[in-house]
């Protein structure tokens, strides 16, 4: 028996956090991170309703994306060049692309599969070193370059705060929201379309997130875990 999750439950608390904050519970998508539990689990959250799922190693991304096609498998870890030709065929958004040289590279591997590669910037606006991301500065020569290239396509931007204080996170989510507004002005004329998407928030820190105008939330342990409070 794989029992349940607890999916439907995060659901629907974010879509009323959603509406608490006057914002459309339909422009936030909600990512089980499933990278701590097996394929049976994703099928017993589908069977939920769930249709975006995270994970953070190339292995259990394909391995998953196989066991279940039909859901769509966000990639949220590290990336490394030499996984780039699993990642990107089954990816159906790489959140975590921070080095200048993965550019070119992902865009060889997606035209090779003949699709688009879609991704965002992660960046680390908390400035934590433990944290993966470029510096805030980093952020305009990425896109410059993502923007000259025909298989990439940059739909927004994904960061990580630090654990354990709501006001900072707000205020590194505040400020992420601010720098994807900043790149759409300096980048105007160079975008065929403005980046949208911004992938912030996890279990702890989703609230904080969707006030500051998240539009992926990324949640593990809070959808899988039962033992979370
Ligand atoms: C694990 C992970 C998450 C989910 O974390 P939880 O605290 O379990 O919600 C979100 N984003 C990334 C990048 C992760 O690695």
């Amino acid at each position: 028996m794989a029992g349940h999750t607890n999916y439907q439950q995060v659901r629907s608390e974010v879509d009323r956090v959603c509406r608490d904050c006057g914002r459309d519970p339909s422009s936030v998508v909600l990512v089980a991170v499933s990278k701590t539990v097996g394929a049976d689990k994703v099928g017993v959250a589908l069977g939920e309703g769930a249709l975006d799922f995270g994970e953070n190693r190339p292995d259990d991304l394909v391995a998953k994306h196989e066991a279940y096609p039909q859901a769509r498998w966000h990639f949220i870890g590290n990336v490394q060049s030499r996984r780039l030709r699993d990642i990107v065929p089954v990816a159906h958004l790489v959140h975590s692309v921070y080095k200048v040289e993965h550019l070119p590279k992902i865009d060889a591997v997606a035209r090779d599969c003949g699709k688009d590669c879609a991704i965002l910037l992660e960046v680390n606006v908390s400035g934590e070193e433990s944290k993966g991301g470029a510096p805030v500065e980093q952020a305009g020569e990425l896109l410059e370059v993502a923007s000259g290239l025909e298989h990439v396509q940059v739909r927004g931007l994904m960061t990580m705060a630090p654990r354990g204080d709501a006001a900072i996170a707000r205020a590194c989510f505040d400020d992420l929201h601010a720098l994807l507004a900043s790149l759409n002005r300096q980048f105007a004329a160079r975008l065929d379309v403005p980046l949208s998407e911004l992938s912030m928030g996890m279990s702890e820190d989703w609230r904080e997130a969707i006030a500051a105008g998240a539009t992926m939330v990324r949640i593990g342990r809070a959808v899988f875990s039962q033992s979370f409070a």
